[in-house]
Parts: structure tokens; sequence; C-alpha cells
């Protein structure tokens, strides 16, 4: 039985072809069959491709529709796959490896979005693929400066593993050959069984569910499509990338089996402090001393940006810790404009003043009335 479960049987409805019912009876389904190949029978049409097209999909449709066994299987396939595969068909994980069996290649160039749109479909749009569909995930750290952090940058990555064979960008197949179609299981990567009714879902032995079998093994890699080897990118760190931020870098993770897609790189970025500005998600922060004749009187203070510095103008009788929020100048956000830069303001206490700062201070003092009053203990 193996080899009949093909993944053309996913794609195509055979009762559509010979445009019979699903429940056409046998004579309903041959008769139909004999009209058509007649029709469309090359002899009846030299040199017309559209009819000799015709006349395979009618012949290959009745090759199954036409086989009681055969029909049986293609139902249940077809039944399972409308309704999503829910339920036990393909066991997350139940796939073998290829160990022992020739190399296993899936969604080698060319034909992986075939096999994704095919997939994606029966499974709902869901993430289970089958076979070796995708490599490890690989993480790497970068530190940068603050001021890089803020206007964005590029990081040289450097990373050493199995890559991507370059002779055979990973599909395990010399030069000039292809992964051919498994003959076990002519492609779907299925197998049927004989018992119950989830008897389709096993993923072929021979092809590890990839439905792909490399006969001449690239010579580079062995057939197993990676390499170890130091590969050299750079990777853009977007504006406003915050510490701790871990950015997926697509297809830069190493490559898996042979005709496996590769994983993701995965780059954990550092940000070194800043020696004035700090960061509240995307609002920076800043601390600005004022003297005491500036928090009573207000003051024009030039406080630092990102870009340049600004006037603050702050208030008569401003009081120490009050934060001030300058719009516009903090962290670029992800999806465009920035954050805040909120200034803190803190009244800076002289440790030691000089002759005249003291002089006029008790001046001042002799004027000032105790600010405790309400504490009780001081008339
Ligand atoms: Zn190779």
């Amino acid at each position: 039985m193996n080899g009949d479960v093909r993944r053309e049987w996913f794609e195509k409805d055979y009762y559509q072809v010979l445009g019979v019912p699903k429940n056409a009876s046998a004579a309903d389904i041959k008769k139909a069959y004999r009209k058509l190949a007649q029709k469309h029978h090359p002899d009846a049409n030299p040199g017309n491709k559209d009819a000799e097209e015709q006349f395979k999909e009618v012949s290959s449709a009745y090759d199954v529709l036409g086989d009681e066994e055969k029909r049986k299987q293609y139902d249940q396939v077809r039944e399972m796959a409308a309704s999503g595969f829910g339920g036990g068909g393909f066991a997350p994980g139940g796939w073998p490896g290829s160990a022992g069996q020739r190399v296993t290649v899936e969604g080698f160039p060319g034909d992986i979005g075939d096999i994704g749109d095919l997939f994606g479909g029966l499974f709902g749009g869901g993430g289970r693929r089958r076979g070796p569909s995708k490599g490890p995930d690989l993480e790497t750290q970068v530190r940068i400066s603050f001021e890089d952090a803020m206007s964005g940058t590029t990081v040289p990555i450097q990373i050493k593993g199995p890559a991507t064979c370059e002779t055979c960008h990973g599909s395990g197949a010399a030069p000039g050959t292809s992964p051919v179609t498994c003959p076990q299981c002519g492609g779907s990567g299925t197998v049927a069984m004989n018992q119950g009714p989830f008897s389709f879902s096993r993923p072929c032995p021979r092809c590890g569910g990839s439905g792909h079998v490399v006969e001449t093994p690239c010579p580079t890699c062995h057939g197993t499509g990676s390499v170890r080897r130091t590969r050299k990118f750079s990777v853009k760190i977007p504006a406003g990338v915050r510490d701790g931020a871990r950015i997926r870098v697509a297809g830069r993770g190493e490559q898996g089996p042979a005709g496996a897609r590769p994983g993701d790189l995965f780059v954990l970025v550092h940000v070194a402090p800043h020696k004035l500005f700090g960061r509240k998600g995307s609002d920076l922060t800043l601390d600005v001393p004022l003297t005491y004749s500036e928090a009573v009187l207000g003051a024009n203070v030039k406080v630092p940006t990102l870009n340049g510095p600004v006037t603050l103008k702050v208030p008569s009788g401003t009081q120490s810790g009050k934060t001030f929020r300058i719009r516009g100048k903090g962290a670029p956000k992800q999806r465009g404009g920035s954050g805040d830069l909120l200034v803190t303001v803190n009244v800076n206490v002289p440790s030691k003043p000089n002759k005249q700062e003291r002089e006029l201070l008790e001046q001042l003092q002799q004027s000032e009335g105790s600010p405790r009053r309400n504490l009780g203990v001081e008339s």
C-alpha cells in the first residue's frame, strides 16, 4: 500500500475531475472515465497539450477511484484533510529521524512555498510542519553604546558552527541534481497503515516525512546540507532598542537536517548606561541641579538632550525634586515618534558657602519665618 497515499491526494478532487458525485457507484465512475478518456485521448487530439494534460488527470483520477481499496484510502485522506487533521493525525514530534535512512529533504529551494502552503492549509495555518522543517535557533549577545541604541546601528556578528552548505544551499543534493520525490510515499510524506481510522497518519520511514530523498549527495556536505564554518554578517539594531532586548533575525540560525530551513538567530542586546541620561520605557530621565535662588526666583536653565541643549523654563517657587517633561526628547519609539525627556530638578545646597554668600544668607535668615511652625514645637 506504500506509495499510494500521494501528496496529490491532498490537492486534487478526483471526483470533480471525473465529474461524478462522491457517492458515485463503481459503474458510474467507470462510465464517466471512459467518456472523458475518449474525449481527451491523445489519438483524438493530436498535438493538443491541454487535452493531453486532461487525459493524464482523468487517468490518475480513475487510477484511484476505479480501485475500490485505493478509493477508500483516498476518501479517508480527504476527509481527514478537510477536518484539519484534528487529534492524533500528525503527532508533534512523532516523525522519526532519518538515521539509517537515506538523507531526507524538505523545502529545498523551489519547493518550500509549495509545501508550506499545502500544510499551512491543512493545519489551518498552525505551526505543525512535516519532517525536518527548521534548524535550531541560536542566540548571541552584543554590547552597544547608549548613543548607538538611540540612533540605531548595525553590529557585526560572527558565528561558528553548522551553517547552510554553500554548494547545495542546504538541500544535500549534489549540484546539478535535485532531491527527488520519495519513491516510497510518492512525495506525500505519509504512508498508510492498515489499522484504525488514523491509519494513514504514519510518516514515511524512507524520507522521514519530507516527501523527498537525495539520490546523489552533495560532495561538500556529504548530503547533510550543512558544514561547520564561521559566518560573518551584520545585524541591524533598530533605533530606541532597550537594554535586554532580543532581536530575531530570521534564517540566521543553525542549519538543520538537509533540506530544512535554517533556524533563527536571536541577538540579545546589552545597552551601556549613559553618563547623564537614564531611561524609563521610551522616556529618558535627567537630574538637573538648581541653586536655591533659581528655585525661588525662577530661571531659564539649559539642559542637554540627545540632539543638543534646550532651555527649560523653571518657574519661580519650584520645589526640589519636581519633574518637568520636555516633549519628544526621549528615546525613539518602535512605531515612530519619540518619548519625552523627564527632567528632575534638585536644589543644590552649598556645603561651603563663601564669605559673601554667608553674609547674604544670614540676612535672608533673619527675614525668614520658620517652615516648621505647623509641627507645633516652634513659634
Ligand atoms: Zn552541500
